[in-house]
Formats: structure tokens, C-alpha cells, sequence
């Protein structure tokens, strides 16, 4: 707390420019709508080498930083945690959105999931001292579980706020090597149903490779988006009707295929498996009857993970990939799920 309160008498009242306050370090990405760095503060000569990140972004940076200020206030733990947004007028560029995060890690999910090694590699970051147990199926059904529990548990946070995130995927999901826990990061394309902010979905920015079967997050009857008193009073209602969240659960769901199955971790890999499960319809049950006859061994590995304990993975996976979104599980309901209760996830969680 004392860190974010010297950050933003720091800079907030006499903020001028970027340059003047910021070490611009290494590049972390570049999309469409803006680009990442790694940054430290020049006016704090103690401060540790690249501690923040700051992300210049266009248009859409003043949603970005109105989501991260709600996040910041309501449910701070479920993402990467914000210092301050602002706008920085130019002569020569137009306007140009900032915004400043506390560097919370190098590994995103997605890097991790890279490795040959996952998910022991998650396995190490997560828990103290790692037990010398055997490897298997059971310890990497565990260690997946955790990180399924720690996402949704992040999830539900953004879900009970009233936010619904629309680029779930594991490239939006940081380590955070402070707190040894997954936070989510970018809502460069979060919608607060609540407020009406963002209410129209702005399709073209969803990644297809990990978004839900329905185009409208809205259902297309809702009426368009209404002031934010109206919207106030009116979305509850709405989000009852129409279940927004459960887009993210199905881009969660992929995730936990993705972790399950090493052999669909990979771009392409997905790509084909979203095209063979849309010709099943979205029944993965169908899915499953249509490759397990003639299954590689990557893939009977992961049913047979999925398949542990009478099949509560498997069970878990089912209730959150699923067509309508109405039939998906919500955050809270898939934290119920008797496949967090296992034995092993406690004595993991007891380690940390
Ligand atoms: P975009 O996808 O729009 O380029 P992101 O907000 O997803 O922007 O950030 C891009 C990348 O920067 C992430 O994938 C991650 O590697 C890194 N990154 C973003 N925020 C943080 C943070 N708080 N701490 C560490 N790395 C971060
Ligand atoms: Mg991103």
C-alpha cells in the first residue's frame, strides 16, 4: 500500500510526460491496441530494476483503466495489481493512454505450459518445498487442480464484481512470484455489465482460438446499451437472462483441456480440436467417443487424468465446455465441485 501511495503522489499532480518519469526497459508485448513494457521509475534511484509495467495504449485505454480502477477497488486479488492509468496529450501523436501495473512476474500460463516440464515447473513455483514424491498422474492431476482452483477462484472475483473479461487465455494469465498464485491480466476487453461501460461486445477483438460458440455475449433481444442509472437498476436482471460470465468459463474450460491434454497445448493443435468439437456439435462426450478408439498416447493420458477418481475431472471439464451458456457452470459453482476436495489439493494448499 505504502508503494502505491508514494507512486502516485510521486507523479500524479505533476505528471507531464512518460519520458520525464519512466526508464522504458523491455518490450512484453505488442497487440493491436497498444504495446508493453517493463519500466522503472527514474526519480527513485532505490527502486528495483524494472519493478512496473506500463502499457501505452489507444482508444480503448480508457475502458482498460476504468475496469483496472473497479478491479482495484472491489476485487484487487484476482488480477495483476494496478498503480495508476492517465492520459498523456501530445502535439504530435494525439492522445495516448497509459497504463502502470506492479511487475508481478516473468512466466505467464502460457509460457509455462511451453515447458516440457508442466506442470512440475508450476508445481515448484507454487508450493515451498517441493515432497520428493513420485511423478504421475495423481501429482500432476494435483498441481493442476491448484492452478484450476486458483483460477477461478480469480475468476469469481471478476464474475461477483460484474465484470465479464471476453480474453481469457493462458497469454492473460500471470504468476504472480510474490503472492505464488495466478492473477489475470488485460481487460483490454472486459465488459461491466453493471454500469453499461463497454455494454455493446466489440467482437473483433475476441481471440478466436479460446472464445465461447455464441457471437453476442448479450443476447441480441437485449436492448441496446441504456444510461448507466438504467443499467444500474436493470443489469442484475440482465445478467441473470443472459449469464455473461459463462464465456469466460468456457474459455477456462479450454484451459483445463489444454492442461490436461499436453498434446493440445499447442496453437495449432487447438485450432483442430475447436474444428472436431464444433462438428461433434460442442458435445465433448461426443468428442471423446469420436478420437478415444484411435487415441495417441498423449491423449489417452489426458482422459485418463480427467478420469482419476470416478471421473471428476472429466465431469468438471464436461460442465464447462458446453454449447449453450446457460448449461455452463459458473465460477462459484465449478469452486463447489466435488474436484476441489480432494486430499491431495489440501495437503498442496497446506504446503504454500
Ligand atoms: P496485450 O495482450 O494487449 O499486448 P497484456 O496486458 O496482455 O497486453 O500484456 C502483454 C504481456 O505483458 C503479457 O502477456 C505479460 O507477459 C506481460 N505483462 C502484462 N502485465 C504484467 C504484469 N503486471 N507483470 C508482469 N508481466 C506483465
Ligand atoms: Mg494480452
Amino acid at each position: 500500500m505504502f508503494f502505491l501511495a508514494f507512486v502516485e503522489r510521486l507523479f500524479r499532480p505533476t505528471f507531464k510526460k512518460v519520458s520525464d518519469d519512466f526508464v522504458l526497459g523491455k518490450k512484453l508485448g505488442e497487440g493491436a491496441f497498444g504495446v508493453v513494457y517493463r519500466a522503472s521509475l527514474t526519480k527513485k534511484p532505490s527502486s528495483k530494476e524494472g519493478d512496473l509495467v506500463l502499457k501505452k495504449a489507444t482508444e480503448y485505454g480508457a475502458v482498460e483503466i476504468w475496469m483496472n480502477e473497479r478491479v482495484r477497488r472491489a476485487c484487487s486479488n484476482s488480477c495483476a495489481d494496478f498503480v495508476h492509468g492517465f492520459l498523456e496529450n501530445s502535439s504530435k501523436k494525439g492522445a495516448e493512454y497509459w497504463l502502470i501495473w506492479r511487475y508481478e512476474g516473468e512466466a505467464t500460463l502460457y509460457d509455462l505450459m511451453q515447458s516440457k516440464e508442466f506442470p512440475y515447473n508450476v508445481e515448484r513455483m507454487i508450493v515451498k518445498e517441493v515432497q520428493d514424491l513420485p511423478r504421475g498422474l495423481e501429482r500432476e492431476n494435483t498441481i493442476i487442480q491448484t492452478i484450476m482452483r486458483q483460477l477461478l477462484f480469480a475468476l469469481d472475483g471478476l464474475h461477483s464484481t460484474g465484470i465479464v473479461h471476453r480474453d481469457i487465455k493462458p497469454q492473460n494469465i500471470i504468476f504472480s512470484e510474490g503472492s505464488r498464485t495466478f492473477k489475470i491480466i488485460d481487460l483490454g476487453a472486459a465488459a461491466d455489465l453493471r454500469v453499461g461501460i463497454n455494454y455493446i461486445p466489440k467482437e473483433f477483438l475476441l481471440d478466436p482460438r479460446y472464445a465461447a460458440p455464441e457471437q453476442y455475449i448479450m443476447s441480441t433481444q437485449t436492448p441496446s446499451a441504456p444510461s448507466a442509472p438504467v443499467a444500474t437498476a436493470l443489469s442484475p436482471v440482465l445478467w441473470q437472462m443472459n449469464l455473461p460470465d459463462r464465456f469466460d468459463i468456457y474459455s477456462t474450460g479450454l484451459i483445463f483441456l489444454q492442461m490436461a491434454f499436453s498434446g493440445l497445448r499447442s496453437d495449432s493443435a487447438l485450432i483442430q480440436f475447436n474444428r472436431q468439437l464444433k462438428r461433434c456439435d460442442y458435445d465433448l462426450n461426443a468428442w471423446r467417443k469420436s478420437v478415444e478408439p484411435r487415441a495417441s498416447s498423449d491423449l489417452r493420458k489426458g482422459f485418463e487424468l480427467l478420469d482419476l477418481d470416478g471421473g471428476i475431472g472429466w465431469e468438471l471439464l464436461t460442465s464447462m465446455v458446453r454449447y449453450k451458456a446457460g448449461q455452463r457452470i459458473s465460477a462459484k459453482g465449478a469452486l463447489a465441485n466435488p474436484y476441489f476436495d480432494r486430499e491431495g489439493l489440501l495437503v498442496l494448499s497446506l504446503m504454500q
